[in-house]
């Protein structure tokens, strides 16, 4: 499985989906997970299930660049808690996914490895589409079968925006679920890792054998994981679905909102009741998310300085340290991240706090609020679209208004600011034939229900 997956990559170096390969380490993982499942324990699931790792996560002596120049050269000399945890039971490294610049963005164009090109075509047009972002290296990987699944993580909607656009099944699991230990920090209280993968069993596997609490990050849960794969049984009979009008926007094309009524039906069919509800902070969310993901981002990419990892810059006789900070952030992040860094700093200031960041935070707690009031009436889960297009086409959105690439975002930020788990399911494909996918926002640490109602949908 391993050397076809090594086979695969090497044909199709034109999605530029890796960005690093391990072929050695692979086969050495492979060999290992082979002795173990001859062996007489009873080996896990995910034992020589050859993976992507997105190249967000640290990997102990492999290049772990954030898809930035600025961790040029980083070596990480530890290992992130969800990749232990994977390589722990048996899964084999293929090597590190191209995503946009320290997971900022949404068609994997900021990567200073360049764009990534999704697998998929539009009917009779061979125009390249963007596999989404930032997780993107990851969902074209899984969806060009080049790996058997891919990390990702998801700050806004980088796991289930790709996957969306991929055909794939990508989960944000409940703020907390998975560790965030190793893993290169964007906006701290919104980050959080999840499966990329071909199913709903396969994310139930994966996620079960990523998740679990890790004194190592104060923010992880002491809960227990249960056996979300056990739980699949595809009977959701008496669950209450809610559909939030406030997720009724003005210009939704109509091959998503039939999409969506499409969705609500088949649930409907499978014995849930479908009801309408409101939440009603909606509109909200995208400006509380493009304030408090830029402060947390600002303060969390200052510690790349130029002394302690990665890129320094060239310095002329005479420069000082202020000189060496400047060059060195100048040369080695991206004008996204750039772009960024200053909002946040902006936002964090003096002045300005109270008017933006505080103002963002409140916003935030109404959103988590609305939230809680559907499910304190009953609603086991949410159903909305997931995004609010088909995939476009590299370049289509890039250097214009960077506003129109957030607005991408609109469906999956809530559910980032309120911390709970959403699952994007594929369930459709446009007139164009390219994949359209559905979102399933659940209950807190109720992962287990929303797989299996993602698993009723698939
Ligand atoms: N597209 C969003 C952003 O650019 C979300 C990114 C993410 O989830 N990492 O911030």
């Amino acid at each position: 499985l391993t050397e076809a997956c090594l086979g695969a990559i090497e044909g199709a170096g034109a999605l530029n989906a890796f960005v690093h390969k391990t072929p050695e380490l692979a086969l050495e993982q492979a060999k290992a997970a082979d002795a173990r499942l001859k062996g007489s324990e009873e080996a896990p699931a995910m034992c020589g299930l050859p993976l992507g790792i997105k190249d967000l996560f640290c990997t102990k002596g492999v290049p772990s660049q954030a898809a930035s120049r600025i961790l040029e050269g980083f070596l990480p000399q530890y290992e992130s808690t969800v990749t232990q945890k994977l390589f722990g039971a048996g899964a084999v490294m293929l090597g590190k996914l191209n995503m946009d610049e320290f997971a900022m963005g949404s068609s994997n164009e900021t990567s200073t490895y360049g764009d990534v090109t999704s697998p998929w075509r539009r009917a009779g047009d061979d125009a390249a589409l963007t596999p989404g972002g930032s997780s993107g290296g990851s969902a074209a990987a899984v969806a060009a079968d080049l790996c058997l699944a891919a990390t990702g993580t998801d700050t806004g909607g980088s796991i289930r925006q790709p996957a969306a656009f991929t055909g794939t099944v990508g989960i944000k699991p409940t703020y907390g679920r998975c560790s965030r230990w190793g893993i290169v920090a964007f906006a701290s209280s919104l980050d959080q890792a999840g499966p990329m993968t071909k199913s709903v069993r396969d994310a139930a596997i994966m996620l079960g054998t990523m998740a679990g609490h890790d004194p190592k990050d104060s923010t992880s849960a002491d809960l227990a994981v249960p056996d979300f794969e056990a739980m699949l049984t595809g009977d959701i009979k008496g669950k209450k679905i809610g559909i939030p009008r406030e997720y009724r926007m003005d210009g939704t094309p109509a091959e998503i909102e039939k999409l969506w009524s499409d969705g609500a039906a088949m649930l409907r069919d499978a014995g849930a009741e479908i009801v309408d509800i409101s939440l009603p902070h909606t509109k909200y969310a995208l400006p509380a998310y493009y304030v408090i993901a830029p402060a947390e981002a600002s303060s969390n990419l200052a510690r790349y300085d130029g002394v302690r990892y990665g890129h320094r810059a060239k310095l002329a006789v005479g420069d000082g340290i202020t000189e060496m900070y400047e060059k060195t952030r100048a040369e080695g992040f991206g004008a996204e991240v750039q772009r960024r860094v200053m909002v946040g700093t902006y936002v964090l200031s003096a002045g300005f706090y109270d008017a933006y960041y505080n103002r963002a935070r409140k916003v935030r707690t109404l959103i988590k609020k609305d939230f809680e009031d559907a499910f304190a009436a009953g609603v086991d889960a949410i159903l909305t679209p997931a995004t609010p297009s088909a995939a476009f086409g590299l370049g289509e959105m890039a250097d214009t208004d960077p506003v129109k690439m957030y607005l991408n975002d609109v469906f999956t930020v809530t559910v980032n600011l309120a911390g709970l788990p959403g699952i994007s399911v594929p369930t459709g494909l446009d007139a164009q034939g390219l994949p359209l996918g559905l979102q399933l926002i659940g209950r807190p640490w109720e992962e287990g229900d929303l797989l299996n109602t993602a698993y009723a949908l698939e």
